[in-house]
């Protein structure tokens, strides 16, 4: 038996999928662009950065984390032909609520023995426009990004929507 979310998505499909154009679009997004950002339930990329069906590739994670993101991200540029990445990290943001210590301390709490390796980074961060200034550096000083790729960073505002380029 499906859950209740279950239940409602399979409701909510039946109406989408009946409506649905744009389906044999191609799989290389339109604006040849990759896009990074939180996983937060307040963030409506498609929405709140006017992405439509089948121009980018969407990535989240928690934090809204490159390095989380790298493989997706080098799948995008090299698989599937994207040429431009764009980090968008957020306020208010659950990843900067704690630090990798109190990570590890939480999951081994509720699992009752340590079940992650000790060195496994949750890569928590502090401030979300220092953090994306690191994480778009990081991101450009690797060899494997695609030659000639232009990397943006921007923060995200979660209770104005209104979202900023940092770098
Ligand atoms: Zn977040």
């Amino acid at each position: 038996m499906p859950t209740k979310n279950v239940q409602r998505l399979l409701k909510d499909n039946e109406k989408y999928a009946a409506q649905l154009t744009g389906g044999d679009l191609p799989v290389l997004p339109s604006r040849l662009c990759c896009l990074v950002t939180c996983h937060d339930a307040r963030i409506d990329p498609t929405k709140a950065f006017g992405i439509g069906i089948g121009q980018c590739h969407v990535i989240r994670n928690a934090g809204g984390s490159i390095k989380d993101a790298l493989r997706s991200i080098l799948i995008s540029q090299h698989m599937l032909g994207t040429r431009e990445v764009i980090l968008v990290k957020h306020t208010d943001c659950g990843t900067a609520s704690f630090t990798n210590e109190e990570a590890h301390e939480t999951v081994n709490d509720n699992q009752g023995e340590v079940t992650v390796p000790p060195d496994f980074d949750f890569m928590p961060f502090v401030d979300p426009e220092t953090s994306v200034r690191e994480e778009v550096a990081w991101l450009k000083s690797l060899k494997a990004l695609y030659k000639g790729t232009v990397v943006s960073g921007l923060v995200y505002d979660v209770e104005t929507g209104k979202v900023k380029q940092v770098v």
